[in-house]
């Protein structure tokens, strides 16, 4: 926090802004605690999150064209995509197919029942948990692939049934049609 405070005062002052800055850290995640939190440091947790923004309204302030300046710029310098984000090339062909415990990462799962059980390190969850799991990855991964059955049966190769499969499928996504075929949402 400290480190983006510098570089944002040093950034308002490139554009010829020169204000206070008080900087906090603000947890936006309602199920997020830390525990042991050091008293008088600028966290702002999710509870306190309603309250803040009431004690900043209540400020006396009067906002002029040069605030709207800064935040158009602010704004308009908003970047989506972090330019330090090198993925490496990757092919479906060329990625080994089946589940990964999501315990150690190993792919040696093998399903007993209504559970996926590691042969590695143990850790036992639910087929319907592994396998969901497994299609957010494929999901990130390829987002320009559709969900469809056979390609999750493909997939995760360990789950023994389509009709299990489809079972799953129907109960945590939405069914779409494209034509003759149909997908997942
Ligand atoms: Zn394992």
């Amino acid at each position: 926090m400290r480190r983006c405070e510098s570089l944002f005062r040093q950034l308002l002052h490139s554009l010829g802004f020169d204000m206070p800055v008080a900087a906090s850290v603000i947890f936006i995640h309602p199920e997020f605690t830390l525990y042991h939190a050091p008293l008088n440091t600028p966290l702002i947790f999710p509870t306190q999150i309603n309250r803040y923004f009431k004690h900043l309204n209540s400020l006396p302030a009067k906002l002029n064209g040069k605030h709207k300046r800064l935040a158009e710029k602010l704004l308009s310098l908003h970047i989506e995509e972090s330019p330090f984000m090198q993925l490496p090339r990757y092919e479906y062909e060329q990625l080994r197919k089946g589940i990964i415990c999501a315990s150690c990462g190993s792919f040696s799962c093998a399903v007993q029942g209504r559970s996926i059980v590691c042969e590695n390190c143990g850790h036992r969850e639910t087929v319907e948990a592994a396998f969901i799991w497994s299609i957010r990855e494929f999901q990130m991964l390829f987002p320009d692939r559709k969900i469809t059955t056979k390609g999750i049966y493909d997939w995760c190769k360990i789950v023994d049934s389509k009709k299990r499969l489809n079972r799953i499928l129907e109960k945590n996504f939405n069914k779409a049609c494209s034509g003759r075929w149909s997908y997942y949402k």
